[in-house]
């Protein structure tokens, strides 16, 4: 079955399909930008303790999916990690201001999380000291999964999906 990571969630389908296939793994994150990663998730952590919002490590979840897509039964599935759990929200944290582009990928992203935490609310906190409060929106769920369900499928017939050039300043296969 194949196991897609929820990071992956309505990003450029390109990208994942070209990491499912790299092995050991896609291209790893260079030292300084994880650097500013762990960096933001800190200052985040004290931003919410400041704010009176007790938070913890969240742990590994997965979440198994079968579902018909395009009359084909798919089945996969996503595993990850939110940054943070609170009371009753979790917690996503980037490290970059919020660029419109990947807005859609993190509510994406965090849905999922709400869904495997089984909580109904989320907080998205940017680098820049943004933030978004979310509701838990199925259809967002529903599209998150659609995508997946596209993706096992170029995967199985080894079709290249369409690029997003939305993500290619940070893409490590812009160069390919
Ligand atoms: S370079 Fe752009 S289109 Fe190509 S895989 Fe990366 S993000 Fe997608």
């Amino acid at each position: 079955m194949f196991r897609f990571p929820v990071s992956w969630a309505l990003r450029c389908m390109r990208y994942c399909f070209f990491s499912y296939f790299s092995k050991p793994g896609p291209p790893r994150l260079p030292r300084p930008l994880k650097e500013r990663g762990r960096m933001a998730e800190r200052r985040a952590f004290l931003w919410l303790k400041n704010m009176g919002i007790d938070v913890k490590r969240a742990g590994n979840r997965e979440l198994h999916v079968r579902l018909t897509h395009n009359g084909r039964m798919e089945e996969f599935t996503l595993t990850g990690r939110a940054d943070y759990l609170a009371e009753n929200a979790v917690v996503e944290v980037k490290a970059g201001r919020p660029r419109t582009s990947y807005i859609p990928a993190y509510l994406a992203q965090l849905n999922l999380y709400m869904l495997m935490y089984g909580i109904d609310q989320g907080l998205l906190l940017f680098g820049d000291g943004t933030f978004l409060r979310v509701r838990r929106s199925d259809f967002v769920i529903r599209q998150s999964l659609s995508y997946f369900s596209e993706l096992a499928g170029c995967i199985e017939d080894f079709r290249v999906p369409e690029g997003d050039y939305a993500f290619c300043a940070s893409c490590p296969y812009r160069v390919l």
